[in-house]
């Protein structure tokens, strides 16, 4: 099964609801991970695209995904909501 949701600044998917972030009175964010987003905020609001990218990166190949499945998440990270108006 495809996932439906996706954190809008990692792109890890967040169909499972333990894995979203939390807003500020305690409800689970539709947009972000729980890693990216706790407490109604951005876990690191300064982070920049390319520091996103590599993050990405070193946990998938953690988890022994193909490198074509992770060139597709990078390659998506871009059109996320958090980088959509970012110039990497
Ligand atoms: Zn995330």
């Amino acid at each position: 099964m495809q996932p439906k949701m996706f954190c809008q600044s990692c792109s890890m998917p967040i169909d499972n609801v333990a894995d979203r972030g939390t807003e500020k009175n305690g409800s689970k964010s539709e947009e972000y991970c729980k890693y990216c987003y706790a407490d109604g905020a951005l876990v690191n609001p300064g982070m920049k695209l390319d520091e996103m990218k590599s993050i990405v990166k070193t946990q998938m190949e953690k988890r022994h995904i193909p490198g074509n499945i992770i060139q597709k998440s990078l390659d998506v990270l871009p059109h996320l909501k958090r980088w959509k108006k970012v110039t990497a």
